[in-house]
């Protein structure tokens, strides 16, 4: 296995709705234990296949962060069936380093998607899962956390995202480390 370069704010991959995977080979599995591996290497709880560059609707999500296997869940094609409640909680992204603001989200959520080897399977997710669930999955159609900020906690961000916005520009154009 090995570690993939984050992409990161506003790199445009970041808003591709990603195509349908429909195969289930090899190269699958290779990427999803890739991702696993760059997830807790970040380290992060979630990690959406756009963020490495790849427009294919595949996430994993792990909220022990490599500590519990079991919490290990990769989701292709996954999404979510039944959302319910609402709760608000400071979120962040791995492609939006520093930035980090309140975004409401279901406090339960049924997930249904395919495995590695194309089996359906369901999730249910309460708290925290319900989150990174929603946020993976908001990935794969180009949706960031930011985009639900509203009013003054949009206000606050803009700012940081124009600054993350002019380091992409300066790396792109060989400006700076
Ligand atoms: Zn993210």
């Amino acid at each position: 296995m090995s570690l993939l370069p984050i992409r990161l704010f506003p790199d445009p991959v970041l808003r591709v709705r990603c195509s349908e995977v429909t195969e289930f080979d090899e190269s699958l599995r290779k990427l999803a234990g890739d991702m696993i591996e760059t997830m807790h290497a970040a380290p992060g709880v979630g990690l959406a296949a756009p963020q490495v560059g790849v427009e294919k609707r595949l996430a994993v999500v792990d909220l022990s962060v490599g500590d519990d296997r079991s919490q290990v869940h990769v989701l292709v094609n996954p999404r979510v069936v039944r959302r319910e409640g609402l709760v608000t909680e400071v979120e962040g992204c791995l492609s939006i380093p520093g930035i980090n603001d309140k975004v409401d989200r279901p406090e339960r959520v049924t997930v249904r998607a395919v495995d590695l080897e194309g089996k359906p399977l369901e999730i249910e997710g309460e708290g925290w899962l319900a989150r990174a669930l929603c946020h993976e999955i908001d990935h794969l159609d180009g949706v960031l956390f930011i985009d639900h900020l509203r009013g003054l906690r949009r206000e606050r961000v803009r700012r940081q995202l124009r600054k993350l916005a002019a380091e992409y520009e300066d790396v792109r154009a060989g400006v700076g480390a």
